[in-house]
């Protein structure tokens, strides 16, 4: 069941534009193969499509980012436009954000809130057409859940930054044009105030991208060393030192990104090719099994609550209210359910689940799955650290020593 806001009859019209504009865009028989239940002539339809294709129908539509102004090729929408937008790629099946996930959901937002004209009328349109992808250069080594803490050091040189030190978990940095890179410009100052936040050219001389080879078999990420890499002052966003305002921005918009929605970062960048809950269907042999029946109806039931909860916190942002707690609850949630529902699917499978004939589909998708929901608990904010937020925020709870508060960076004992 797809948990839906009422439409009013302005929110109506739209959806039906919205909806006309996919039929005028989209492989004829898309649309109603979906509509129809039809997945032998929607595989047929989805053939033909090319996801880059896409990000360039979509980013140059307007459609890509209804919030961004209309000058930066968004709608100057409001946020129900981009809800209804997102329900609408949805139920058809396509990518909401296409492989520059991070430059739609994370460096836009921050560009448009903390960037000046210039970087905005240089970056925007070819971020939301998927012309330059963008990556994000936060975490080390040595800091991750304390990204303010990081290393890595800007030293100015007339017009320019020379930058060094190392990154790591840096998604996608191996197709990126540009990334948003946090770096230490003062280590004179307590650990928030000496930040600064670039925009750095991936090709820059200096810059070392090293593909790191996962457990799932691909390399989606990456270290990065930078070696007295320059960047233009006129890079900066915002001022010197306000570099921890901007990572905000961006941290903010990372959560809400990968919680709002769904934890299935692959349906947001190439668009669920099945219904994703048939697809978890077929990765279960045997569902005539009662025990095993009975799992699968407790994940139906979460899975309820999970859309239930996500359903509110859209609702609430309709109603213009301030973000509640569902966010970093639903991000929590949404990992864990994640993680425990392809742990059942590889038990319910036996040694299916480790051993399969060649192009079993459904066995490729369980493990594949399984394997992919490990980093759930850990990207965009491991769970132990948003329970610490629910645990301060929501519940009232003492907040966490900061034995650093205050302190130079430079005289803080770190590891690393
Ligand atoms: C798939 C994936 C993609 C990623 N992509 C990017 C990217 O593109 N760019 C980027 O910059 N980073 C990226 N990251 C990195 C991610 O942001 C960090 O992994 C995350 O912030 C945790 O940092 P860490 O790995 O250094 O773990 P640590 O911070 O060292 O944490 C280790 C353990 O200690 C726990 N812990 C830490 N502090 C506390 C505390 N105060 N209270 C209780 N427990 C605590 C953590 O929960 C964790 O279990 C990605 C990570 C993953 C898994």
């Amino acid at each position: 069941m797809q948990w839906k806001t009422e439409d009013t009859p302005e929110r109506a019209a739209f959806r039906d534009e919205f909806k006309s504009w996919l039929k005028s865009v989209l492989p004829e028989g898309w649309m109603e193969s979906i509509d129809s239940g039809d997945d032998e002539a929607y595989s047929k339809v989805r053939g033909s499509f090319n996801p880059m294709g896409w990000m360039k129908t979509m980013g140059d539509s307007g459609y890509g980012a209804p919030l961004w102004p209309k000058e930066y090729g968004g709608l100057s929408g409001e946020p129900w436009m981009q809800q209804i937008v997102r329900e609408e790629l949805g139920s058809y099946r396509l990518p909401l954000f296409g492989i520059n996930l991070l430059g739609v959901g994370l460096a836009g937002p921050t560009i448009i809130e903390h960037g000046n004209e210039a970087q905005k009328e240089r970056y925007l349109k070819k971020i939301l057409n998927g012309e330059e992808i963008w990556c994000q250069l936060f975490s080390e080594p040595g800091s991750g859940s304390d990204l303010a803490s990081l290393s890595t050091r800007a030293v100015r040189d007339g017009d320019e930054w020379v930058v060094n030190g190392q990154k790591v978990w840096t998604s996608i940095a191996q197709y990126a044009k540009f990334g948003m890179l946090l770096c230490r410009t003062d280590p004179d100052v307590p650990k928030h105030d000496g930040l600064s936040y670039f925009v750095v050219d991936m090709h820059s001389p200096g810059m070392d991208v090293r593909p790191l080879k996962e457990m799932t078999g691909g390399s989606v990420f990456n270290e990065v060393y930078m070696t007295d890499v320059r960047v233009p002052h006129e890079n900066i966003v915002s001022e010197p030192g306000d570099g921890w305002r901007c990572a905000r921005t961006t941290l903010m918009n990372e959560r809400a990104t990968l919680a709002g929605l769904s934890i299935d970062t692959s349906s947001m960048m190439g668009g669920s090719k099945r219904d994703p809950w048939q697809s978890f269907l077929d990765q279960i042999p045997d569902k005539s099994d009662p025990v095993v029946r009975q799992e699968i109806m407790k994940y139906y039931i979460l899975q309820q609550v999970k859309e239930i909860t996500a359903f509110r916190a859209q609702a609430a942002k309709l109603r213009g209210d301030q973000p509640g707690p569902e966010g970093s609850f639903a991000k929590v949630f949404n990992a864990e359910y994640n993680q425990a529902k392809s742990s059942f699917s590889m038990n319910a499978a036996g040694i299916g689940s480790v051993a399969w004939r060649q192009g079993d589909k459904a066995a490729e998708d369980r493990a594949a799955s399984f394997l992919r929901a490990r980093a759930n608990t850990i990207e965009g904010g491991t769970s132990e650290v948003l329970r610490n937020q629910v645990g301060e925020r929501v519940l009232g709870l003492p907040r966490e020593p900061e034995v650093d508060r205050g302190i130079p960076w430079k005289e803080i004992k770190r590891s690393g």
